[in-house]
């Protein structure tokens, strides 16, 4: 049985004091919560803060939204695993999609990070998913051409470039990591046309990649790893559309950025989910 996980990312909001009280009232809030695993994402300069204000034996974790690979050295303005495990973190984002396409990291980047996160201890959460032009691909396309006034060539074209794009940002962020290791990773698929655009994905376009994700984990390590992986959908999830995401088979948990800044409707997302 896979255990729940919801973690909200907090991106660049919040500012100190907010960000001690959403931390609080959160756990307040959830206090009598069981069978779901919840963290909180603040940025850098809270986690501490975040960190220290929350009780030890609580059930809200801390996680970072990124983190450097590097042990330590003239890396300036980066921060360590070792950093993030001084301020009580256990989680970490890696490979988001504004890490990815507003900062620019590579798969390789990304795959060097969640491996240094998994030899510190830290649990990374990956984060995969195709930008809207990806997901529009995979419609059918007819193109229709004039070769001359008489003929009119119809093609169709089938694409998967969803699933293409999942498999290689799973395969290149998980090389060389064993399926031992496997067992702190978890994967959040967030498409990246629903990420702080009001546009959730329907529970079966959820659903569809979620499956095709535990596939290549099969693929990759076993049936038993792929059956015990944690996969997160993220992208527009809030109250109204959780319980609908997670009642599909595949969807474990949530990573949520918006709806994760008010103590109210990340709280109601942690009872439903
Ligand atoms: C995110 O940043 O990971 C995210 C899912 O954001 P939002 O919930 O706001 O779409």
């Amino acid at each position: 049985m896979r255990k729940p996980f919801i973690a909200a990312n907090w991106k660049m909001n919040t500012d100190s004091q907010y960000a001690l009280e959403l931390a609080s009232g959160l756990e307040k809030a959830i206090a009598d919560i069981q069978g779901v695993d919840v963290a909180v994402c603040p940025p850098f300069v809270y986690l501490q803060s975040v960190a220290k204000s929350l009780s030890v034996d609580g059930n809200v974790a801390v996680g970072a939204q990124d983190v450097y690979f590097e042990g330590n050295g003239a890396f300036t303005g980066e921060i360590s695993c070792e950093m993030l495990k001084d301020v009580c973190c256990s989680y970490v984002i890696t490979g988001h999609s504004e890490r990815r396409h507003v900062i620019g990291e590579s798969d390789e980047l990304i795959n060097k990070k969640t491996k240094a996160a998994l030899e510190a201890g830290l649990k990374p959460i990956l984060c995969i998913g195709e930008l809207l032009e990806e997901r529009e691909a995979d419609k059918t396309s007819e193109v229709c051409e004039m070769l001359n006034r008489h003929i009119c060539l119809i093609f169709k074209r089938e694409a998967d470039k969803t699933s293409e794009v999942c498999e290689r940002q799973l395969r290149e962020g998980l090389k060389g990591i064993s399926e031992q290791e496997l067992a702190n990773v978890t994967i959040a698929y967030e498409p990246v046309w629903a990420i702080g655009t009001g546009k959730t994905a329907t529970s079966d376009q959820a659903q569809e990649v979620h499956e095709f994700v535990r596939g290549v984990i099969a693929e990759l390590y076993s049936k038993e790893a792929a059956e015990n992986i944690i996969i997160q959908y993220g992208g527009s999830a809030k109250p109204k559309n959780t319980k609908e995401l997670m009642s599909c088979k595949d969807v474990d948990g949530l990573l949520v950025g918006g709806a994760g800044l008010k103590v109210d409707s990340f709280y109601e997302m942690v009872k439903i989910t």
